[in-house]
């Protein structure tokens, strides 16, 4: 019975990993999902070049919420300070 189990491992494991190789889900789709919960801070002037994840960051006076991703496509940048 224990050599019928050293053999079945094998078999048994390249189903596992077969299986959660169907429910895992595309990195592309991750990273989107992502982006469209995660808000992110412009200067409201309009001036700055990057987006922050700390509204107090780089000293702005006023603030913009927006999504990151709407952020990323206006050509916004992510502030280093904020994103190390
Ligand atoms: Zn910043």
């Amino acid at each position: 019975m224990k050599k019928l189990k050293a053999k079945l491992m094998p078999y048994l494991l390249s189903i596992m990993i077969a299986t959660s190789t169907i429910v895992v889900v595309p990195p592309a789709t991750a990273v989107d999902v992502q982006a469209k919960t995660s808000y992110v801070y412009i200067a409201a002037s309009g001036k700055g070049k990057c987006y922050h994840k700390n509204k107090k960051c780089s000293r702005m006076k006023k603030t913009k919420k927006l999504k990151k991703s709407t952020a990323k496509k206006r050509g916004y940048r992510a502030c280093k300070k904020c994103y190390r």
